[in-house]
Protein backbone atom coordinates (compact mmCIF):
# COMPACT_ATOMS: atom_id res chain seq x y z
CA UNK A 1 0.00 0.00 0.00
CA UNK A 2 1.46 3.37 -1.08
CA UNK A 3 2.38 5.79 1.91
CA UNK A 4 -0.68 8.22 0.12
CA UNK A 5 -3.56 5.77 -0.39
CA UNK A 6 -7.03 7.65 0.51
CA UNK A 7 -4.98 11.48 0.49
CA UNK A 8 -5.44 13.92 -1.55
CA UNK A 9 -2.37 16.57 -2.15
CA UNK A 10 -2.46 19.37 -3.74
CA UNK A 11 0.93 20.19 -5.39
CA UNK A 12 0.79 24.04 -7.03
CA UNK A 13 3.47 24.89 -10.30
CA UNK A 14 2.56 21.26 -11.38
CA UNK A 15 2.36 21.28 -14.65
CA UNK A 16 5.97 20.81 -15.22
CA UNK A 17 9.48 20.48 -13.16
CA UNK A 18 9.81 19.38 -9.85
CA UNK A 19 6.14 20.28 -9.18
CA UNK A 20 4.99 17.81 -12.28
CA UNK A 21 7.91 15.14 -10.24
CA UNK A 22 6.56 15.58 -7.18
CA UNK A 23 2.87 14.45 -8.24
CA UNK A 24 4.08 11.82 -10.27
CA UNK A 25 5.58 10.53 -6.82
CA UNK A 26 2.88 11.45 -4.91
CA UNK A 27 0.51 9.81 -7.86
CA UNK A 28 2.15 6.69 -8.03
CA UNK A 29 2.06 6.00 -4.21
CA UNK A 30 -1.46 6.06 -4.19
CA UNK A 31 -2.38 10.06 -3.62
CA UNK A 32 -5.13 11.73 -5.78
CA UNK A 33 -3.29 14.82 -6.91
CA UNK A 34 -4.69 17.84 -7.71
CA UNK A 35 -2.53 20.18 -10.33
CA UNK A 36 -2.52 23.90 -9.58
CA UNK A 37 -0.83 25.86 -12.45
CA UNK A 38 -1.39 29.10 -14.16
CA UNK A 39 -2.15 27.63 -17.07
CA UNK A 40 -5.33 25.37 -17.35
CA UNK A 41 -4.95 23.58 -20.21
CA UNK A 42 -1.35 22.97 -18.87
CA UNK A 43 -2.58 21.45 -15.29
CA UNK A 44 -5.21 19.76 -17.31
CA UNK A 45 -2.51 18.06 -19.55
CA UNK A 46 -0.39 17.04 -16.43
CA UNK A 47 -3.14 15.40 -14.28
CA UNK A 48 -3.76 13.16 -17.53
CA UNK A 49 -0.30 11.86 -17.48
CA UNK A 50 -0.49 11.16 -13.97
CA UNK A 51 -3.97 9.16 -14.81
CA UNK A 52 -1.88 7.21 -17.88
CA UNK A 53 1.18 6.42 -15.71
CA UNK A 54 2.10 2.88 -15.76
CA UNK A 55 3.93 3.39 -12.55
CA UNK A 56 0.78 4.98 -10.71
CA UNK A 57 -1.73 2.05 -9.77
CA UNK A 58 -4.81 1.62 -11.38
CA UNK A 59 -7.89 4.13 -11.34
CA UNK A 60 -5.52 6.98 -9.13
CA UNK A 61 -6.97 9.90 -9.90
CA UNK A 62 -5.56 14.03 -10.88
CA UNK A 63 -7.15 16.52 -11.88
CA UNK A 64 -5.86 20.28 -13.31
CA UNK A 65 -6.85 23.71 -12.06
CA UNK A 66 -5.80 26.41 -13.54
CA UNK A 67 -5.10 29.17 -10.92
CA UNK A 68 -2.98 31.98 -9.95
CA UNK A 69 -1.67 31.56 -6.58
CA UNK A 70 -0.51 35.27 -6.14
CA UNK A 71 -4.22 35.94 -6.22
CA UNK A 72 -7.01 35.36 -3.11
CA UNK A 73 -9.93 34.77 -5.27
CA UNK A 74 -7.89 32.13 -7.97
CA UNK A 75 -6.67 30.46 -4.74
CA UNK A 76 -9.65 30.30 -2.68
CA UNK A 77 -11.94 28.97 -6.19
CA UNK A 78 -8.98 26.39 -6.99
CA UNK A 79 -9.01 25.42 -3.06
CA UNK A 80 -12.94 24.57 -2.96
CA UNK A 81 -13.05 22.84 -6.39
CA UNK A 82 -10.40 20.36 -4.86
CA UNK A 83 -12.30 19.59 -2.12
CA UNK A 84 -15.76 19.33 -4.35
CA UNK A 85 -14.29 17.31 -6.73
CA UNK A 86 -11.46 15.39 -5.31
CA UNK A 87 -13.40 15.00 -1.85
CA UNK A 88 -11.05 16.77 0.82
CA UNK A 89 -7.58 17.87 1.14
CA UNK A 90 -4.55 16.52 3.06
CA UNK A 91 -0.96 17.21 1.51
CA UNK A 92 -0.18 20.96 0.19
CA UNK A 93 3.38 21.84 -1.35
CA UNK A 94 3.76 25.09 -2.63
CA UNK A 95 5.81 24.79 -5.33
CA UNK A 96 4.72 27.55 -7.71
CA UNK A 97 7.29 29.76 -8.74
CA UNK A 98 9.35 32.39 -10.46
CA UNK A 99 12.40 34.02 -10.92
CA UNK A 100 12.72 37.49 -12.12
CA UNK A 101 17.00 37.90 -11.90
CA UNK A 102 18.88 41.42 -11.87
CA UNK A 103 21.60 43.02 -9.78
CA UNK A 104 19.77 45.58 -7.22
CA UNK A 105 20.49 48.30 -8.92
CA UNK A 106 18.67 47.38 -12.29
CA UNK A 107 15.85 45.25 -10.18
CA UNK A 108 12.76 46.93 -10.65
CA UNK A 109 10.28 47.24 -8.09
CA UNK A 110 7.75 44.90 -10.37
CA UNK A 111 10.39 42.10 -10.67
CA UNK A 112 10.61 42.67 -6.40
CA UNK A 113 6.74 42.37 -6.08
CA UNK A 114 6.23 39.67 -8.60
CA UNK A 115 8.69 37.03 -6.84
CA UNK A 116 7.60 38.20 -3.55
CA UNK A 117 3.89 37.42 -4.77
CA UNK A 118 4.10 34.12 -6.04
CA UNK A 119 6.82 32.47 -3.50
CA UNK A 120 5.55 34.32 -0.48
CA UNK A 121 2.10 35.45 -0.77
CA UNK A 122 1.54 32.34 -2.88
CA UNK A 123 2.37 30.51 -0.12
CA UNK A 124 0.98 31.88 2.21
CA UNK A 125 -2.36 32.14 0.38
CA UNK A 126 -2.77 28.59 -0.47
CA UNK A 127 -1.69 27.65 3.04
CA UNK A 128 -4.09 29.55 4.73
CA UNK A 129 -7.35 28.31 2.43
CA UNK A 130 -6.01 24.65 3.06
CA UNK A 131 -5.08 24.56 7.00
CA UNK A 132 -9.19 25.50 8.01
CA UNK A 133 -9.81 21.91 6.67
CA UNK A 134 -6.29 20.66 7.85
CA UNK A 135 -7.63 21.90 12.02
CA UNK A 136 -10.97 21.13 11.20
CA UNK A 137 -9.48 17.14 10.31
CA UNK A 138 -6.94 16.84 12.70
CA UNK A 139 -4.64 16.47 9.71
CA UNK A 140 -2.29 17.96 7.27
CA UNK A 141 0.90 17.93 5.70
CA UNK A 142 2.25 21.34 4.41
CA UNK A 143 5.77 21.30 2.17
CA UNK A 144 7.19 24.78 0.77
CA UNK A 145 9.52 25.21 -1.75
CA UNK A 146 12.70 27.09 -0.43
CA UNK A 147 15.48 27.30 -2.31
CA UNK A 148 19.72 27.01 -1.52
CA UNK A 149 19.82 30.72 -3.08
CA UNK A 150 18.26 31.57 0.35
CA UNK A 151 21.40 31.68 1.79
CA UNK A 152 22.64 34.70 -0.99
CA UNK A 153 23.04 34.62 -4.20
CA UNK A 154 23.99 37.19 -6.65
CA UNK A 155 21.43 38.57 -8.91
CA UNK A 156 18.77 36.93 -6.75
CA UNK A 157 18.13 39.71 -3.92
CA UNK A 158 14.11 39.17 -4.80
CA UNK A 159 14.13 35.52 -4.77
CA UNK A 160 16.73 35.02 -1.97
CA UNK A 161 14.44 37.25 0.11
CA UNK A 162 11.67 35.34 -0.53
CA UNK A 163 13.18 31.74 -0.30
CA UNK A 164 14.84 32.91 2.93
CA UNK A 165 11.16 34.30 3.71
CA UNK A 166 9.33 30.83 3.34
CA UNK A 167 12.38 29.14 6.35
CA UNK A 168 10.72 31.46 8.18
CA UNK A 169 7.25 30.99 7.29
CA UNK A 170 7.58 27.27 7.68
CA UNK A 171 9.15 27.35 11.50
CA UNK A 172 6.63 29.77 12.40
CA UNK A 173 3.89 27.58 11.27
CA UNK A 174 5.61 24.35 12.40
CA UNK A 175 4.97 25.80 16.07
CA UNK A 176 1.40 27.42 15.41
CA UNK A 177 0.01 24.09 13.55
CA UNK A 178 1.88 21.38 15.30
CA UNK A 179 -0.95 21.14 17.88
CA UNK A 180 -3.67 20.60 15.21
CA UNK A 181 -1.74 17.13 13.86
CA UNK A 182 -0.26 19.67 11.18
CA UNK A 183 3.59 19.35 10.02
CA UNK A 184 5.00 22.32 8.26
CA UNK A 185 8.50 21.92 6.66
CA UNK A 186 10.29 23.02 3.60
CA UNK A 187 12.73 21.90 1.47
CA UNK A 188 16.08 24.00 -0.27
CA UNK A 189 17.09 22.65 -3.63
CA UNK A 190 20.40 22.97 -5.52
CA UNK A 191 21.01 22.86 -8.87
CA UNK A 192 17.50 21.02 -10.18
CA UNK A 193 17.42 20.96 -14.07
CA UNK A 194 14.20 22.11 -15.15
CA UNK A 195 12.96 25.16 -17.35
CA UNK A 196 13.47 26.76 -14.75
CA UNK A 197 17.34 26.65 -14.73
CA UNK A 198 17.33 26.01 -18.41
CA UNK A 199 16.19 29.76 -18.68
CA UNK A 200 19.12 30.99 -16.41
CA UNK A 201 21.50 29.40 -18.78
CA UNK A 202 19.89 31.36 -21.77
CA UNK A 203 19.60 34.78 -19.97
CA UNK A 204 23.76 33.90 -19.03
CA UNK A 205 24.16 32.69 -22.97
CA UNK A 206 26.34 30.08 -21.62
CA UNK A 207 24.91 26.45 -23.31
CA UNK A 208 22.84 24.48 -21.11
CA UNK A 209 24.84 21.78 -21.36
CA UNK A 210 27.84 23.53 -20.34
CA UNK A 211 25.86 25.09 -17.74
CA UNK A 212 24.63 21.66 -16.36
CA UNK A 213 28.19 20.63 -16.78
CA UNK A 214 29.83 23.67 -14.11
CA UNK A 215 26.79 23.32 -12.02
CA UNK A 216 27.36 19.51 -11.18
CA UNK A 217 31.29 20.84 -10.88
CA UNK A 218 29.98 22.96 -8.19
CA UNK A 219 28.81 20.01 -5.31
CA UNK A 220 30.45 17.40 -4.30
CA UNK A 221 28.00 14.72 -5.74
CA UNK A 222 29.06 16.32 -9.11
CA UNK A 223 25.99 16.01 -10.76
CA UNK A 224 22.81 18.25 -11.21
CA UNK A 225 20.29 17.41 -9.30
CA UNK A 226 16.58 16.09 -10.81
CA UNK A 227 12.99 16.84 -10.34
CA UNK A 228 12.78 12.98 -8.71
CA UNK A 229 15.88 13.72 -6.29
CA UNK A 230 13.10 16.41 -4.87
CA UNK A 231 10.66 14.14 -5.38
CA UNK A 232 11.56 11.76 -3.24
CA UNK A 233 12.27 13.75 -0.21
CA UNK A 234 8.95 15.48 -0.54
CA UNK A 235 7.09 12.05 -0.64
CA UNK A 236 9.21 11.67 2.88
CA UNK A 237 8.65 14.96 4.48
CA UNK A 238 4.83 14.65 3.65
CA UNK A 239 3.83 11.39 4.68
CA UNK A 240 3.19 9.91 8.06
CA UNK A 241 6.82 8.55 8.65
CA UNK A 242 7.60 12.40 9.00
CA UNK A 243 4.92 12.88 11.62
CA UNK A 244 7.46 14.00 14.35
CA UNK A 245 9.60 16.37 11.93
CA UNK A 246 8.25 19.64 11.46
CA UNK A 247 9.54 23.21 10.90
CA UNK A 248 12.57 22.10 9.29
CA UNK A 249 13.96 22.46 6.22
CA UNK A 250 15.67 19.97 4.25
CA UNK A 251 18.81 21.19 1.81
CA UNK A 252 18.50 18.46 -1.24
CA UNK A 253 21.43 19.89 -3.08
CA UNK A 254 24.35 17.17 -3.40
CA UNK A 255 26.16 19.06 -0.17
CA UNK A 256 26.59 22.41 -2.33
CA UNK A 257 26.10 24.40 0.80
CA UNK A 258 28.59 22.15 2.50
CA UNK A 259 30.86 24.87 2.21
P1 LIG B 1 9.48 25.66 -13.35
O1 LIG B 1 9.91 24.52 -14.21
O2 LIG B 1 9.65 27.05 -13.88
O3 LIG B 1 7.96 25.42 -12.93
C1 LIG B 1 7.28 26.34 -12.14
C2 LIG B 1 5.79 26.23 -12.41
O4 LIG B 1 5.12 27.18 -11.56
C3 LIG B 1 5.42 26.58 -13.86
O5 LIG B 1 4.56 25.63 -14.40
C4 LIG B 1 4.76 27.94 -13.71
O6 LIG B 1 3.74 28.20 -14.66
C5 LIG B 1 4.12 27.81 -12.33
N1 LIG B 1 3.76 29.11 -11.78
C6 LIG B 1 4.46 30.26 -11.85
N2 LIG B 1 3.79 31.26 -11.26
C7 LIG B 1 2.62 30.73 -10.81
C8 LIG B 1 1.50 31.27 -10.14
N3 LIG B 1 1.43 32.57 -9.81
N4 LIG B 1 0.47 30.45 -9.84
C9 LIG B 1 0.50 29.14 -10.18
N5 LIG B 1 1.54 28.58 -10.83
C10 LIG B 1 2.59 29.37 -11.15
O7 LIG B 1 10.25 25.66 -11.95
P2 LIG B 1 10.96 24.48 -11.10
O8 LIG B 1 12.40 24.54 -11.42
O9 LIG B 1 10.22 23.22 -11.24
O10 LIG B 1 10.79 25.08 -9.63
C11 LIG B 1 9.76 24.68 -8.75
C12 LIG B 1 10.02 25.30 -7.38
O11 LIG B 1 11.30 24.90 -6.90
C13 LIG B 1 10.02 26.83 -7.40
O12 LIG B 1 9.46 27.32 -6.21
C14 LIG B 1 11.50 27.15 -7.46
O13 LIG B 1 11.77 28.44 -6.97
C15 LIG B 1 12.07 26.05 -6.59
N6 LIG B 1 13.48 25.77 -6.84
C16 LIG B 1 13.92 25.34 -8.07
C17 LIG B 1 15.27 25.09 -8.25
C18 LIG B 1 15.84 24.61 -9.57
O14 LIG B 1 17.07 24.49 -9.67
N7 LIG B 1 15.04 24.30 -10.57
C19 LIG B 1 16.19 25.28 -7.20
C20 LIG B 1 15.70 25.71 -5.97
C21 LIG B 1 14.35 25.94 -5.80
P3 LIG B 1 4.07 29.04 -16.01
O15 LIG B 1 4.91 28.17 -16.84
O16 LIG B 1 2.72 29.25 -16.63
O17 LIG B 1 4.76 30.28 -15.58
Amino acid sequence: MGRFEGRVAVITGAARGIGFGTATRFAQEGASVAVIDLDEQAAGAAAARLMSDEGAPEGVRAIGIGADVSDAASVAAAVGRVVAELGGIHVLVNNAGITRDNLLFKMSEDDWDLVLGVHLKGAFLMTKAAQQHFVAQRYGKILNLSSTSALGNRGQANYSAAKMGVQGFTRTLGIELGPFGINVNAIAPGFIATEMTDATAARLGIELEEFRRLNAEANPVRRVGQPEDIAAAAAFLCSDEASYITGQTLYVDGGATLG
